[in-house]
Order: C-alpha cells, then sequence, then structure tokens
C-alpha cells in the first residue's frame, strides 16, 4: 500500500483530483475546510459547489472549446461531468445544472468510495513535511493562512490576490491594413524585436468618440467583500476615463513613440497597443486595458477602435478577488511547485479560469500524482487537446511570467482556441449555394479540424495513460 495523497480543497478541481486518483487505485484524504470554516461565497458544506452561475457554457464539442473540454473530460472518466450530465437543466447549447443535485451527487460519490477519506477541517499552513504527495487545489477564496504560506514558499509577487484581465483579441481578427507593428521608440530590449506590439490609431474624433462611448457604458459592481482592489498601477480604464478626457492619451493609449507607417505624415492622437500573449502568436492582450465594464459593452465599446472593428475576444476584461500563482514561472509540467515538488497545484489557483477549467486541471493533477505515486511518469496531453492546450498554457505557453519592468503579466485564462497550435484547413470553393452564417466558413472549418484533431489525440494519450496504469 503506498502512502495516501492529501488532496487540500473538496471543490471542483479537488473533488476531480480525489475521484481520479481513487480511479486509479490510490488512496486518498480530501480536506475540505467548509463548514468548519466558510469562504466570502460559498452557501453550503457540500463538496463542489458552484458559488455563482449554474452553468458550464456551451456543451457543443465540434466548434467551441469549452464544449470540447467538456467531452475531453467525459472520455477521461470525470466525476465532475458525469455528474453534472446526470443533473442537466433545459439551456439550450450550454450544459446548465441543478446546483443542488449536482453537488450532492459529487459529495455521495466521493463519500461512497472506500479510497477516499474526506476530512473536514482548515489547512492552516504548509502541510506536515510526512505529507510526500499534496495537491492543493483551494481556489479563488483560499483561507488566508494556507495563502500567505504558499506566498512565503514562493515569492512576493508569485501569488496575486486579484486579478487585472484585460482582453485578448484572437490575431486573425485585427486589421492589419489599419494596424501595425512596432514597439514605441523601436526599442528592442531583451528577446524583442523592435515590433513587438500592434499599434491601433485614433484620430481626435475617433479617440472623443470613444472616451464618451468608455464613460456611458454599463459597468459591473463589485461583490461586498471584494471591497474596491483598486491599485493605482492597475486602474480600469473607464476609471482612468473619469478622472479627466486626457487620461488615457497620457497613459496606455499616449502616442509618442510610434509611427504610423500607413500614414506617417499624420500623428496618431492616442494609440491602443496590443502584446502578444501566448508563444503561439494567435493571442493579443489589450495593454492596459483592464475593466469592470459589463461584457456585451465591452465588445460593442472595444470595436469603436480602429483596426478591431471585427475584433474576436478570446476572453474579455475583468477584475475580481481571486487567488492565483504566477503558474508558468512556478510550476513544472505536471503541475508540481519547482520550489517544493511534494505540492502540486490544481484548479483555478492554477491561473485557469471557470468551474470546467477548474476541474480539467483537478483531472490532470489527480492523473499525475497517481503514476508518480506508482512509480510511473505520465507525459501530460498533447497541447493539440483542449486538456493539453490548457496545461500548456498555465506550464509556460504563456509568452510572459514577467511583464515589463519585471512584472507579472499572467492573467487568468478560459479555454479557447487560439491556446491550440494552428491547423491549416483546405479552402473550400465557395458559390452562391455556400452554406452561410455562423456555422459555415473558414472559421467555422478551422475550429472543427482542431476539435477532431484534438479527440483523436486525446483518444491516443488515453491509451498510452492506460498503459502506464498497468505497468
Ligand atoms: C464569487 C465567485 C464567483 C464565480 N463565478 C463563476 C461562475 O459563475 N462560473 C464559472 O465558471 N466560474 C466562476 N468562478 C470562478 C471559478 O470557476 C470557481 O471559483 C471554481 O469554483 C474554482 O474551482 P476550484 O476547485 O479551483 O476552487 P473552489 O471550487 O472554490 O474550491 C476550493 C475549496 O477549497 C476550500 N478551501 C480553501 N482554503 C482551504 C484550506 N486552507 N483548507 C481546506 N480547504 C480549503 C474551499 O472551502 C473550497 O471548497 C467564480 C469565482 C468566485 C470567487
Amino acid at each position: 500500500m503506498t502512502d495516501k495523497v492529501h488532496v487540500i480543497g473538496g471543490g471542483l478541481a479537488g473533488s476531480e483530483a480525489a475521484w481520479q486518483l481513487a480511479r486509479a487505485g490510490q488512496p486518498v484524504v480530501l480536506h475540505e475546510m467548509r463548514p468548519v470554516r466558510q469562504t466570502e461565497a460559498h452557501q453550503t458544506d457540500a463538496l463542489a459547489e458552484l458559488v455563482c452561475s449554474n452553468s458550464f457554457r456551451s456543451d457543443e464539442w465540434e466548434t467551441n472549446a469549452v464544449g470540447l473540454l467538456h467531452e475531453e473530460m467525459r472520455r477521461a472518466g470525470s466525476l465532475i461531468m458525469a455528474s453534472a450530465d446526470t443533473h442537466k437543466l433545459p439551456a439550450g447549447g450550454a450544459l446548465a445544472v441543478d446546483r443542488e443535485g449536482f453537488a450532492a451527487a459529487v459529495t455521495a460519490a466521493l463519500t461512497a468510495d472506500p479510497l477516499i477519506e474526506i476530512s473536514r477541517g482548515e489547512i492552516e499552513g504548509l502541510p506536515p513535511a510526512d505529507w510526500t504527495s499534496v495537491i492543493v487545489a483551494t481556489g479563488p477564496l483560499t483561507s488566508p493562512a494556507l495563502a500567505e504560506a504558499v506566498r512565503a514558499l514562493t515569492e512576493e509577487a508569485a501569488l496575486a490576490f486579484f486579478d487585472a484581465i484585460a482582453p485578448i483579441v484572437h490575431f486573425e481578427s485585427i486589421d492589419m491594413a489599419v494596424c501595425w507593428r512596432q514597439s514605441r521608440y523601436d526599442k528592442v530590449g531583451p528577446g524583442g524585436s523592435g515590433a513587438d506590439y500592434i499599434n491601433c490609431p485614433l484620430d481626435k474624433d475617433r479617440y472623443e468618440g470613444f472616451i464618451d462611448a468608455l464613460l456611458a457604458a454599463e459597468k459591473t459592481a463589485f461583490k461586498d467583500f471584494e471591497k474596491t482592489p483598486y491599485f493605482e498601477g492597475c486602474l480600469p480604464i473607464e476609471v482612468m476615463a473619469e478622472r479627466g478626457r486626457d487620461t488615457l492619451r497620457y497613459g496606455p493609449m499616449k502616442p509618442v513613440g510610434l509611427t504610423d507607417p500607413h500614414q506617417p505624415a499624420v500623428k496618431p492622437h492616442a494609440v491602443v497597443q496590443l502584446r502578444q500573449d501566448n508563444a503561439l502568436g494567435s493571442l493579443w492582450n489589450m495593454v492596459g486595458f483592464q475593466t469592470k465594464l459589463k461584457h456585451g459593452e465591452q465588445a460593442r465599446v472595444f470595436r469603436l477602435i480602429p483596426g478591431l472593428e471585427n475584433a474576436e475576444f478570446a476572453r474579455l476584461g475583468g477584475l475580481h478577488r481571486n487567488t492565483f500563482l504566477n503558474s508558468p514561472k512556478l510550476l513544472d509540467q505536471s503541475l508540481r511547485l519547482k520550489a517544493d515538488p511534494r505540492l502540486r497545484f490544481a484548479g483555478q489557483i492554477t491561473g485557469v479560469e471557470g468551474y470546467v477549467e477548474s476541474a480539467a486541471i483537478g483531472l490532470l493533477a489527480g492523473r499525475f500524482a497517481a503514476a508518480e505515486r506508482f512509480g510511473a511518469a505520465l507525459t501530460p496531453p498533447p497541447p493539440t487537446t483542449a486538456l493539453g492546450a490548457l496545461l500548456a498554457h498555465i506550464t509556460g505557453g504563456h509568452l510572459s511570467a514577467d511583464g515589463e519592468g519585471g512584472a507579472r503579466s499572467f492573467q487568468p485564462m478560459n479555454v479557447n482556441y487560439g491556446l491550440f497550435p494552428p491547423i491549416s484547413v483546405p479552402r473550400q470553393p465557395r458559390d452562391a449555394s455556400s452554406p452561410k452564417g455562423p456555422r459555415s466558413g473558414k472559421s467555422f472549418e478551422r475550429k472543427r479540424a482542431m476539435s477532431a484533431r484534438a479527440l483523436a489525440d486525446l483518444d491516443q494519450w488515453l491509451l498510452g495513460a492506460a498503459s502506464v496504469a498497468a505497468e
């Protein structure tokens, strides 16, 4: 009998990790602090409680990345997905669940499993030294004592307590006939080329119109427990705009050191810059555009920016209470903390965003920990799969663990096709009878091809993983 693996946190990720460990024959202790100690958002003592919406988002796997992640997790024997499927509610193309039935099903399955012991109580600091394999899955509302211990083990800036997310745009949707590549003053900097940013120019009229739209747009409110986490270094752009109509022009939208090659004689009044966000170059973040605008409003207002009229957003901006690691720097490929490899991390604390993504990283952490306990090395799922693309992003695919001036730039991420390696699809001859609308065209075909490739590669990986377990 091998030593037990300890999983801290019985949320989406920890529940899935414990289940995967038990399926591999590995005994587990699952530590959950509720109801002994509550978080600011949870209401019950159930495992895998959904703290807000009851939706797992789109369930369409052919052309939607989160739907694809659902399907991959089902194929990998996910308890979270099986319980969601059993308790699903009518919601069109989305997978919505009866939250109480869902959490009760997860709790019952884990409680009934002879290999899983559930221990109720807070882990108040680093786990004892004789816990030789631990998965920390304590989520965005990790209790302060444990968060402080993790922060001390890493470094000051490696654990964030709020996310400040700027919108991320798919490269293909940026109009490069309007925008251009250039770093301010053509600075090459460490590892740069002098043309590292995509620049979108605004003349005075477009700038004034943009500020008007920004000031009038609807904002989301903070939850009571979040207080108002504004730091002068990363104010939401609408707050900056409220401070004065020219504040943005002297801040993140300053036009200095940039020349528009499409109109070299005209000095832009303001410039929006986008910085490459992933190693593949498929995702670009809007520099300094962290925001609390409602999502629909963000898409509407940011499409007023020249060159972004048809922008497709891989994710929209936000500012929330969160607890997450600078994972690309701190974690290895199997989610172990490089500074203390007996600790593995899973769920939202690794810098993924959302119920499904959190559970997906729990699934992988559980499988990695089980393989390690049995003396085998499990290769990560290929980056062509949704599971592998998400894992690769948080363990290195995100371009820069340290942004300009050494500040971390890694922010939480949902699964999306921009994280996958590109695929080429043959150009379809089109005529008047060709299908039109969202379920046609090149982008649709590319997503379909990526999903088909993902499932084929996942099946191969699962076969390989099964043979590792049998050795
Ligand atoms: C207010 C809020 C609303 C959100 N709404 C949504 C949404 O609508 N849709 C969506 O997809 N995502 C949402 N998220 C983001 C995220 O998907 C969820 O928080 C998700 O539950 C994260 O899964 P997890 O397993 O990482 O953490 P959790 O599900 O939060 O699980 C962590 C568990 O660890 C326990 N714990 C914490 N510290 C300790 C400790 N020291 N010892 C023992 N146990 C501990 C907690 O009690 C909790 O049960 C929201 C997040 C927040 C904070």
